[in-house]
């Protein structure tokens, strides 16, 4: 816990400030209540309780953003009507987040989302769902849920959905999963082909049109490299050099 002191919380804080404080508590724990609960979850698993109490504290503190929201709606009601597109932000949960398309396909779009209240700016895949075609938002690592049907989506779900058709017989020789160099997921490749040469790694949602195919492992990862066969790839070490 960290203490510090600013001459301008006390005794009877500016409003502007508590927001300000309010806005950057609400990204942070966004944050660490992930890694917590998903990357860190086998070390934090028995703290779960006083996680998940923190958890609700600070959504309680979300009411300090309720001005904050006011005060932007008419702005953002305004940038509506010039047909910029607003949605619900994963961070502060208001309908504050200005949408920015960088690719769209039939079954997958892939947004940047900047919102106006916390500032949280972050990407999203946006997907159909299977059972009731309510449009889902999926965000890192590769986690959403259906506000329709309440349909829970991971990695190996969204796999299903829009990964490459491995039943077809002409699946060797067309694009297939990648590995990221990214997130450096090691145990299994994460990364789906995009029309246009263009790729996505579900786990860390980086989107790229560069891959190499390793000289040494013969896999194929994310990103331009040089000198695989020495130096290998994000999965591999290579052959290495002669001392
Ligand atoms: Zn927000
Ligand atoms: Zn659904
Ligand atoms: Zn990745
Ligand atoms: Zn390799």
């Amino acid at each position: 816990m960290i203490h510090f002191f600013n001459a301008s919380y006390s005794p009877t804080p500016d409003a502007s400030v508590v927001q300000e404080v309010a806005t950057e508590q609400c990204r942070a724990w966004y944050y660490l209540h992930s890694w917590l609960t998903v990357d860190w979850d086998d070390v934090f698993n028995d703290y779960r309780s006083d996680i998940n109490n923190i958890h609700l504290k600070i959504s309680r503190n979300r009411q300090f953003l309720n001005a904050k929201y006011d005060e932007l709606s008419p702005l953002i009601a305004k940038l509506k009507a010039t047909g910029n597109i607003f949605s619900v932000c994963q961070v502060c949960q208001f309908e504050s987040a200005l949408e920015n398309s960088l690719h769209k396909q039939s079954d997958l779009e892939l947004i940047r989302k900047s919102c106006r209240v916390c500032e949280h700016q972050g990407w999203i895949f946006r997907i159909s769902c299977p059972d009731c075609q309510q449009l889902v938002d999926i965000a890192e690592p590769c986690e959403g849920k259906c506000i329709n049907c309440q349909r829970d989506f991971d990695f190996v779900t969204v796999l299903e959905l829009v990964g490459p058709d491995t039943s077809t017989e002409d699946y060797s020789i067309n694009p297939t999963l990648v590995y990221c160099s990214e997130c450096s997921t090691t145990s299994e490749p994460t990364v789906i082909p995009l029309n246009g040469n263009q790729y996505l790694c579900l786990v860390c949602l980086d989107f790229t049109d560069k891959v190499t195919e390793c000289e040494y492992c013969n896999e194929t990862v994310t990103g331009e490299l040089y000198d695989t066969f020495l130096t290998g790839c994000s999965i591999c070490d290579g052959y290495g050099f002669d001392d």
